[in-house]
């Protein structure tokens, strides 16, 4: 059976996959070995580390979201994947619930081609991929305060990510970002984007995650966004709010 460490992931969050799914996942893995080649998108490229740390990583997120409430099954909620890479956490999550409208947003071209190319093999043409910078994307009209949920994996620290996210969110919405041993740390120091940018930190719990010991940082938007964040490309990441 192809993905044989991922469909054990999957069945142990609750999540039994089926042999398209399955033979999705293979296909992605299949494209992201072959483009990795040419383009820089992942250092794990072993076929069981990439369904544990990739494929299972992004399903425990999933999995975490629906047990808390924040998505629910079959709602079609807008999701945004900030910073997605070559599609983590936000496309894993989208083969196995087909119900959720996802945008990928990546800043690097050869990364959205790839993306855009693997969307196509595997059928999902209705996955949008914008390349572009948060700090500009955040304040075109389509897409702020569009979104009922911003996920972001390994993209910045706390306080920065806070303001690229935010302004994206709907009031009641939700930034879920995977967070290493440094959450807590994290945490302590995004209190001032917070404020200013209109979150609070909802919760923070451990994720059953098949790798390695990660910690699910929830922050929910409690007010609007003032217009003047996120700042100008690359400012958020240099001077943090904080
Ligand atoms: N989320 C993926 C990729 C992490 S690497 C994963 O977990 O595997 C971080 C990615 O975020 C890079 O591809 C980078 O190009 C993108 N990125 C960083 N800052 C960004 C910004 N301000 N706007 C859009 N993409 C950004």
């Amino acid at each position: 059976m192809p993905m044989e460490v991922l469909a054990r992931t999957a069945q142990a969050l609750g999540l039994p996959l089926n042999p398209q799914q399955l033979q999705q996942f293979e296909e992605y893995y299949h494209q992201l070995i072959a483009a990795n080649r040419r383009v820089s998108l992942t250092s794990i490229t072993d076929y069981q580390e990439v369904q544990r740390r990739h494929f299972g990583e992004s399903l425990a997120v999933g999995a975490a979201l629906y047990r808390a409430g924040v998505l629910k099954p079959d709602e079609g909620a807008r999701v945004l994947d900030l910073g997605a890479g070559a599609g983590f956490p936000g496309l894993p999550m989208r083969i196995v619930h087909p119900a959720l409208r996802l945008t990928i947003l990546e800043a690097t071209r050869k990364k959205t081609v790839f993306l855009e190319r693997l969307l196509a093999r595997l059928g999902l043409e209705d996955v949008a991929v914008i390349t572009g910078r948060a700090e500009a994307v955040a304040h075109e009209p389509a897409h702020r305060g569009g979104y009922a949920l911003v996920l972001a994996r390994a993209v910045a620290p706390l306080a920065v990510l806070v303001e690229l996210a935010l302004p994206f969110l709907e009031v009641g919405g939700f930034l879920a970002t995977p967070k290493g041993s440094r959450a807590p740390q994290e945490m302590a120091e995004a209190g001032r984007a917070l404020t200013l940018c209109g979150g609070r930190l909802a919760s923070a719990e451990p994720l059953p995650s098949p790798a390695l010991p990660l910690t699910l940082v929830l922050v929910e938007k409690i007010a609007p966004t003032p217009a003047t964040y996120p700042r100008r490309p690359g400012i958020p990441a240099k001077r943090p709010l904080g």
